[in-house]
């Protein structure tokens, strides 16, 4: 290991540290996020079907909308956060990982509004379908 080399990624923003940077450090220097860092060195190369892949995190993105308070907000911004950093990888490029990413694509189909609506009436979020052409 080099001096250099990165030893820890936030879940939450993704800025990766080196071993000096993360001494006595009891959350994430960049933005304070106390979940437990990944360790860039672990990455791995895995073989997953886009579908099995939307089926587990869409289930996390609904786990996490299940909590409560801080709690929740936190797990909603490390599945989102991961989510991201998924996308951005060429074999899923244009994948949606959210049950969010399934509605807009609805919405975008049809050319439509639509909304995510809470069993208690609640609206969670609100789309905007693009015109289809
Ligand atoms: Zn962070």
């Amino acid at each position: 290991m080099t001096d250099a080399e990165k030893v820890a990624r936030c879940v939450d923003c993704r800025a990766e540290f080196t071993e000096a940077e993360t001494k006595d450090q009891s959350a994430c220097p960049t933005c304070g996020s106390k979940g437990t860092p990944s360790d860039p060195r672990k990455d791995v190369q895995i073989t997953i079907n886009p579908h099995e892949l939307r089926i587990l995190t869409i289930w996390a993105g609904f786990h996490a909308d299940n909590q409560e308070g801080t709690m929740k907000l936190e797990m909603q911004k490390t599945v989102t956060a991961i989510c991201s950093a998924l996308k951005k990888q060429d074999a899923l490029k244009g994948v949606g990982l959210s049950f969010a990413d399934d509605v807009q694509e609805v919405a975008d189909t049809l050319g439509t509004k639509a909304k995510i609506v809470r069993g208690d009436g609640e609206v969670v979020k609100e789309f905007e379908g693009k015109k289809p052409s």
